[in-house]
Order: C-alpha cells, then sequence, then structure tokens
C-alpha cells in the first residue's frame, strides 16, 4: 500500500503544526504510523487522499453516528449556511436543539451549549464548584474528560490523594484540588469522602469509560455514586460526551438507571460540527450567568450549522437506530471471539451499546490498571493489517471503535474477515 501523498502532506504539516496534527491522537504514533491524511467520507466509508478506501470505526472518534455526509444533514446544513452562518442573536433551533436533549436526557431540565467537549466539562466544573461553595473535584482514573486544568490530573500515590499535573502548564494548586482514585471502586470513593467530604464540589465520572479503551461500569458502581454524592450535598456529574446518545437513545444514563445531577454533551450532539453542552437539575443550571452569577459564556456557542447538524442527527435517531446498530456490533464481536479462538491470541471484549472495546489480554479488564495488561505490539500489528485490508480503527488500544446506522451487512462482514487475517498474521 502507498501512502505518498498522505506522507508528503505529512512533512508540509510538521513544520506548521506540532506533530504535524491539530490534535494529538491523529498522529497515529502508538501504532507506529505517520499520519494518514483524509479527502472525503460518504456512509461507512473514508478515503485517504492516496485513494485508499476503508470502512471506518472512528467516525470522527465519535460523533458521526449516521455515517459521514448523512443526506438529511448535508441538505440542511447547506440551507442553513446559506442564511448566514453566525449572528451573535439567539435563533430558534437553539431551542430547537436543547428542547431534544431535554426531552431524551433524564438529568437535564435545563442546558447551555458550547462549542466542545471540553468547554462542556470545564464549565459544568465550575458550576459544580459556585453552586455548592466548595473547591475539589473527585475523578476516575483512566478517565478523559478534556484538557481543562482541573481534569488533566494523573492520580497522586496511594488511594484517593490529591492529584499531580499530568501536563506541564497544569498548576500544582490547581491539581491539588482534585482527587482521583481506581474506576470501579467504590471503596476508594468512600474513603476519599471520609477525607475531604464536605470539599467536594463534584463527582465527575464517564458512565461509560470510552478512553482507557471501553470499560463498563460494574454492577452498582453507579448507583454508589449516587447515593454517596447524595448523602454529601456533592454534585454528581456524567461526562456523556462519548457515551451520550451514543450508548443508547436516553444515553448512558436511561440505559443504567441512573439519574446525575448534570451531564456533559458533545460529540454526536453535533452530528460532526463542533459542539458541546451541560445540563442538569433547573436549580443548579439557573446559576449561570444571566439569570446567575456563575459566569459561561461563547462567541459561537450555539452555532447555527452546529445545531443543525445536531438536530438533524438527533431526529433521525429512535429506539430501533440503537437496537439495529447493536445487532451489527453482536455479530463483529462474534467475528472477533471467533478469530481470537481460532488463532489463540489472548483477548478480552468489553462492550456498552456501540462502544466496543478490544483488549489484547487475557486479564478482565474493568479499570486503568487492568487495561494496562493489554499487549500494545500485537494492537499495533493487528492494527496495521486492518489497514492493510481496508478497515480505518481508532489508532490506540486505549481507544473504542464505533459503529454507525451507516454500516453495512457487508461491511461488518469484511471486516471480520479483516480480523480474521490480522489475527493469522500476529505472532
Ligand atoms: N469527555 C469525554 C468523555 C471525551 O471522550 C472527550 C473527547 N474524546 C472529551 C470529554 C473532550 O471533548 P473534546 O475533544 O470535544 O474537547
Amino acid at each position: 500500500m502507498n501512502f505518498n501523498k498522505s506522507k508528503a502532506a505529512y512533512e508540509e504539516a510538521v513544520d506548521l503544526m506540532p506533530g504535524g496534527v491539530n490534535s494529538p491522537v491523529r498522529a497515529f504514533k502508538s501504532v507506529g504510523m505517520s499520519p494518514i491524511f483524509m479527502e472525503s467520507g460518504k456512509g461507512a466509508k473514508i478515503r485517504d487522499i492516496d485513494g485508499h478506501e476503508y470502512i471506518d470505526y472512528v467516525l470522527s472518534w465519535g460523533p458521526l453516528i449516521l455515517g459521514h455526509a448523512d443526506e438529511r444533514v448535508v441538505t440542511k446544513l447547506k440551507e442553513t449556511a446559506e442564511k448566514g452562518t453566525s449572528f451573535g442573536a439567539p435563533t430558534v433551533l437553539e431551542n430547537e436543539l436543547a428542547q431534544l436533549v431535554i426531552d431524551r436526557v433524564p438529568s437535564i431540565e435545563m442546558v447551555r451549549m458550547v462549542n466542545s467537549g471540553t468547554e462542556a466539562t470545564m464549565s459544568a466544573l465550575r458550576v459544580a464548584r459556585g453552586y455548592t461553595g466548595r473547591d475539589k473535584i473527585l475523578k476516575f482514573e483512566g478517565n478523559y474528560h478534556g484538557h481543562g486544568d482541573s481534569l488533566l490530573i494523573k492520580a497522586g500515590s496511594g488511594v484517593a490523594t490529591l492529584g499531580l499535573p499530568d501536563s506541564p502548564g497544569v498548576p500544582k494548586t490547581i491539581a491539588q484540588n482534585t482527587i482521583t482514585v481506581p474506576y470501579n471502586d467504590l471503596e476508594s470513593v468512600r474513603y476519599a469522602f471520609e477525607t475531604y467530604g464536605d470539599d467536594i464540589a463534584a463527582v465527575i465520572v464517564e458512565p461509560v469509560s470510552g478512553n482507557m479503551g471501553v470499560v463498563p461500569p460494574i454492577e452498582g458502581f453507579l448507583q454508589g455514586l449516587r447515593e454517596i454524592t447524595e448523602q454529601n450535598g456533592t454534585v454528581l456529574i456524567f461526562d456523556e460526551v462519548m457515551t451520550g446518545f451514543r450508548v443508547g437513545y436516553q444515553c448512558a444514563q436511561g440505559h443504567f438507571g441512573v439519574t446525575p445531577d448534570m451531564t456533559c454533551l458533545g460529540k454526536v450532539i453535533g452530528g460532526g460540527l463542533p459542539v458541546g453542552a451541560y445540563g442538569g437539575k433547573r436549580e443548579i443550571i439557573e446559576k449561570v450567568a444571566p439569570t446567575g452569577s456563575i459566569y459561561q459564556a461563547g462567541t459561537l456557542s450555539g452555532n447555527p450549522l452546529a445545531m443543525t447538524a445536531g438536530l438533524e442527527t438527533l431526529k433521525a435517531l429512535d429506539e430501533s437506530s440503537y437496537e439495529a446498530i447493536n445487532k451489527k456490533v453482536d455479530r463483529l464481536i462474534e467475528g472477533f471471539t471467533a478469530a481470537s479462538n481460532k488463532h489463540h491470541i489472548p483477548l478480552h471484549i468489553n462492550r456498552a451499546g456501540s462502544m466496543v472495546g478490544v483488549f489484547f489480554t487475557n486479564e478482565k479488564v474493568i479499570n486503568f490498571e487492568t487495561a494496562q495488561s493489554a499487549n500494545l505490539d500485537y494492537f499495533s500489528q493487528y492494527y496495521r493489517s486492518m489497514i492493510e485490508n481496508g478497515v480505518f480503527l481508532p489508532p490506540s488500544q486505549f481507544e473504542g471503535l464505533f459503529l454507525s446506522t451507516a454500516h453495512t451487512d457487508e461491511d461488518i462482514e469484511h471486516t471480520v474477515k479483516a480480523i480474521d487475517t490480522a489475527f493469522a498474521s500476529i505472532e
């Protein structure tokens, strides 16, 4: 396979942008490749600038649940663009998307649109802190919530210690307000609350973790968080940037039947355009400016194009869309399992709706530590073979793969064959 045009574009890009990319994971570093530059996408297919076509399981890292360039979305986007792309004054499109989100997401009575998942989580934390008058937050190891200072924190040594900056530029004083504990570990959460309970403004959690590979909550974990936060007057925030409208029609909170106080959204609600949102109980969200004194704003927030793409995407989804995607996931998992048995490749598969995490390990993956047991060399061999066979996957062991309503049974069968070929070649 030749990637001459991608290689030339990359050589040009490295002089222009750090690593030649505008977001680090696009650099393909962990699979030992240089970036593949994309040209176009239609349905479940994506095409690179060298003319190779792939079945796409990245889907822009989750947003494209209808696949690329869905006709309904594109038609409405053109109509909206012709009327003007931003006004700096409200539009009824914002009401429509807000109403849809409020109707479908159990915890959201009121919502504020922003421009990315990062903005949603940063803003949600400020609101939780402003609302409770407390400074500390608790997050989980291996959960990613965007690159806001308070959230780019790694665990300190020991259980439930105060955090350390995960990146130069994050002040220690900010990191000290973030407590990090292992995912799926209620005992550590209880311990943290015994130590810091009165100071903890918020617990923020990915209800299904999608940023250490896919790791679903174990039985009782989310319910336990709900109880502990309620007892301590702490705001429970579900970061559903990835799981929102992906795990199910009513997001992860509907799927698991646990209702947080606040929810962060992104990805699918923007249908491939830059959108984020945070929302929750009316009494909390009303504290945001201009009704309340907690400040948060955005020049392009609620942008008409972004609202249009989100609206058309959400309107196109109903309960049956998720059932249809889930059936395709069932078949894909069958394919993975069969290939792993046939070729004696250690494999653990986690799944929540159409989020699928494939780990090259015999261990059960329930948290960051167990996720680390995956064989990264196997992953990069598998990854490169899949590319050779026309399947585009997230270039990291620690990212899940996504399906869309546009993936056909033929796409899945092609992928299952490619998995067999890849596993046969792993050495
Ligand atoms: N939260 C979660 C759970 C995410 O997966 C991501 C991005 N992958 C973010 C927040 C940050 O979103 P964005 O990249 O749009 O800033």
